[in-house]
């Protein structure tokens, strides 16, 4: 069953961009209760350890650097259906294959700088929201 929780990140390309208000208000704007929120950069470790998933693609490293390239949003998120919506409410993974309206076609330029990350599993956003944040953080 769908649980009602996911994870993002802004990622280091839109928060350069100045992207990170109009993302945030599109997400608030389409019914996602933030649950918790930080605004850090993450250290190396932390983006392997992240992504450790694709670590044995072609992109991983480039992943990683991009990543830890400047600072990010985490966030957890509330609504009804919650990954499956939020997944629709970012487009896909290449933002010139993203549907209009959705946030990495209006804010994401290439798939490797791609504007926002989304959980793509209640088990996931689960794993990834512990990732980042711990018991005292989110409400
Ligand atoms: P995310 O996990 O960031 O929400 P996603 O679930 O749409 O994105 P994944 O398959 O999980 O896509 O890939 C993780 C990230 O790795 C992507 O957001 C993208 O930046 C990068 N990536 C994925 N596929 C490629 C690729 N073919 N070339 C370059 N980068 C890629
Ligand atoms: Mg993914």
């Amino acid at each position: 069953m769908a649980t009602n929780r996911t994870f993002t990140m802004i990622k280091p390309d839109a928060v350069g961009n100045g992207h990170m208000g109009s993302i945030l208000n599109d997400i608030i704007s389409a019914g996602f209760k933030i649950k918790a929120m930080k605004y850090i950069q993450l250290s190396q470790a932390q983006a392997e350890g992240f992504y450790a998933i694709h670590r044995e693609r072609p992109f991983f490293k480039d992943l990683v650097s991009f990543m830890i390239s400047g600072p990010i949003v985490a966030a957890i998120l509330e609504k009804d259906n919650a990954v499956e919506d939020f997944r629709k409410l970012i487009g896909a993974t290449d933002p010139s294959k993203a549907e209009e309206g959705t946030i990495r076609r209006k804010y994401a330029k290439s798939i490797d700088a791609n504007a926002v990350h989304g959980s793509d599993s209640d088990e996931n956003a689960e794993i990834e929201g512990n990732y980042f944040f711990s018991q005292f953080e989110r409400f």
